[in-house]
């Protein structure tokens, strides 16, 4: 189980509310245009998502 505080998740979750949300905000992204602050949060997301799933796949019994 995961505890309240965990720091990699809430990290996670936070990179992935910012990702979302610059989508909803930014006209370049929403017309599928190169946008070099889009691509810097989707990769920071995606990071946190492989070290993220690495690590629930390791704490299986
Ligand atoms: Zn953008």
């Amino acid at each position: 189980m995961a505890k309240p505080t965990d720091e990699l998740y809430v990290r996670y979750m936070r990179a992935y509310d910012d990702s979302v949300q610059h989508g909803i905000e930014c006209a370049a992204c929403r017309s599928d245009q190169d946008c070099r602050e889009g691509a810097r949060l989707y990769e920071h997301f995606a990071r946190l998502q492989d070290a993220y799933r690495a690590r629930q796949a390791k704490r299986k019994p």
